[in-house]
């Protein structure tokens, strides 16, 4: 991967031309700095004052427009974490006349991807906020290839999983401290700024409680389609599951330990009859994991972030989360989240220690790694008699960091039970049937026809025709929905029928109008639109 910027591939004076009469250019999708990305042509930076810097002149275009609103609070995110603010990314103005007195640029060739990593340091992290939602904003837009750099801005050093983010395109990833040593004033011929946080599904609680995010877009297609991405990356190969079944217990070798992790490895293989092997970041390699986990049947560890790696676990399999004393499973569940996204097909199972004799606490430690003598001894005494950590924002309660970094004694036998409520015969790869769910369309030609029988009495004869898509499919069971409400009232009756007609005699008056709304549904579960309303007089 090179690093320079080859200038060879740029005629100097030609872009230096057309920066200084044509200035930048702008257009961004998205109407709210929260959900903004933006196409720059001659964006540039400048490395002394680490502003980016927006020229005016004859050909420049900034779309949206928002005048001081561009600083309420920012253009955009530059990270996939909404609305964070030290992540905001904005520019500053200038008249390209300015250019005449500014040191001379130094043009980036690539098409450039200019982005803020969140926390590069930790694996959850990692994939989440940075190489998911990179990997589909260069699918967003077709120059952002595997020709195109990537630029991150937020001011880390490399840190230990770069090695993933080079993945990403064929050029080497270019840091923030680095742009200083190309130089003073760097113009990116074409840029986009921003990422894409379609794929996101956990919010880390900056404003409220942690949880899953409020409307999740992703599923597991789309995850699974940028696994496969990283595994002919990483080499590792998508072997058929047809070798020896095994399970993997992820072990952290830090803190939040597991302290019977051999006692527990025996249980495992014995009560399902299965190799069980242990993995750590610290003693595998990245692609290492990657291959024992792409196969397993069943993976179990202690929440935390490495517990991200289910993404690579084959469908059918089991995630087993522990999860120390005092830390309710139901308020910490970004894997949870992970391995329940529709189309995932992993199996989610929690165990919590909920014995104090089992957990072994560090109230002498550094706060960051949860010691809480630094605290007052009343508020020490409420946490430590405490049962459950209250919910919380990030990043810095103490009573939550001082139980997330337990160690714990695994109780067996109560694990094992909670594993086989939901596991009964043997976890594991289920056949690759696809599971993708498609939905009915509409239904066509609704008709109805309604015959009054003296002065009290009607009925209402509904009849309609399959949706189009549903002749090409083979689909378990097909139903219809159909709702009859009287017009200018609120309610509605509602039916589920298996057929294509239906006469309505029940609560229909003569001489009223009805609406008559109609929906078909797959499976019981999946809901078509409803076709246009049917207005039917009696
Ligand atoms: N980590 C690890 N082994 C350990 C402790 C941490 O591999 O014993 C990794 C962990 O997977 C994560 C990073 O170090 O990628 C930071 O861990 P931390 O405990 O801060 O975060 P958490 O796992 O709670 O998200």
């Amino acid at each position: 991967q090179s690093q320079e910027l080859s200038q060879a591939q740029i005629d100097y004076h030609a872009a230096l031309q057309a920066l200084v009469e044509d200035g930048t250019r702008m257009v961004c999708t998205g109407r709210m700095h929260t959900d903004r990305i933006c196409r720059f042509e001659s964006l540039c930076y400048s490395t002394e004052a680490e502003e980016f810097i927006y020229f005016h002149s004859n050909s420049s275009v900034m779309l949206p427009n928002l005048g001081s609103r561009r600083f309420q609070p920012a253009l955009l995110d530059l990270s996939s974490v909404e609305d964070h603010n030290t992540q905001y990314f904005n520019f500053v103005e200038l008249p390209a006349a300015a250019l005449k007195f500014m040191p001379k640029p130094v043009f980036v060739p690539d098409v450039a991807l200019v982005a803020n990593r969140f926390n590069p340091d930790n694996l959850m992290h990692v994939f989440h906020d940075d190489l998911l939602p990179i990997y589909y904003t260069m699918q967003q837009f077709s120059d952002l290839d595997l020709e195109a750099r990537l630029f991150f801005m937020e001011g880390w050093s490399e840190g230990v999983h770069f090695d993933l983010y080079k993945l990403l395109s064929n050029k080497q990833p270019l840091l923030k401290e680095q742009l200083k040593t190309l130089g003073r004033l760097l113009c990116f011929t074409k840029s986009y700024v921003g990422l894409s946080k379609i794929t996101t599904w956990y919010q880390y609680g900056f404003v409220q409680p942690q949880g899953p995010k409020a409307n999740i877009l992703v599923s597991g297609n789309e995850i699974r389609q940028f696994t496969k991405f990283m595994m002919q990356k990483l080499n590792v190969s998508m072997e058929e599951s047809s070798s020896e079944e095994y399970i993997v217990v992820f072990s952290r070798t830090i803190n939040r330990l597991i302290l019977n992790e051999a006692e527990l490895i025996l249980a495992l293989a014995q009560e399902f009859q299965m190799k069980t092997i242990t993995v750590s970041l610290e003693e595998h390699s990245f692609s290492d994991i990657v291959r024992l986990i792409s196969n397993a049947s069943m993976l179990v560890s202690m929440h935390g972030a490495q517990l991200v790696m289910s993404l690579f676990l084959p469908r059918g399999a089991t995630v087993v989360e522990l999860f120390p004393y005092a830390i309710n499973p139901e308020h910490y569940t970004p894997y949870k989240t992970l391995a329940t996204l529709p189309g995932m097909d992993l199996q989610y199972i929690a165990w919590q220690n909920t014995d104090r004799e089992d957990t072994v606490t560090y109230p002498d430690r550094p706060w960051d790694q949860g010691g809480i003598a630094h605290l007052d001894k009343a508020e020490q005494e409420r946490i430590i008699k405490n049962t459950e950590v209250p919910r919380h924002l990030c990043c810095r309660n103490p009573e939550w960091l001082f139980r997330a970094y337990q160690d714990t004694k695994v109780n067996i036998p109560s694990l094992i039970h909670v594993i086989r409520q939901t596991v009964k015969s043997k976890p594991g790869p289920k056949k690759q049937k696809w599971s993708g769910s498609l939905y009915p369309g509409k239904v066509r030609d609704a008709k109805c026809q309604a015959s009054v029988q003296g002065t009290s009495e009607a009925k209402l004869a509904v009849s309609w025709q399959i949706p189009w898509n549903l002749k090409y499919l083979k689909v378990r069971e097909v139903k219809y929905e159909v709702w009859i409400q009287e017009q200018g009232e609120n309610t509605y009756m509602p039916y589920i029928l298996s057929h294509q007609n239906h006469t309505f005699s029940e609560n229909i008056k003569p001489f009223t109008i009805y609406l008559v709304w109609i929906r078909c549904i797959f499976n019981k579960n999946l809901l078509g639109p409803f076709a246009d309303v049917l207005l039917c007089s009696t």
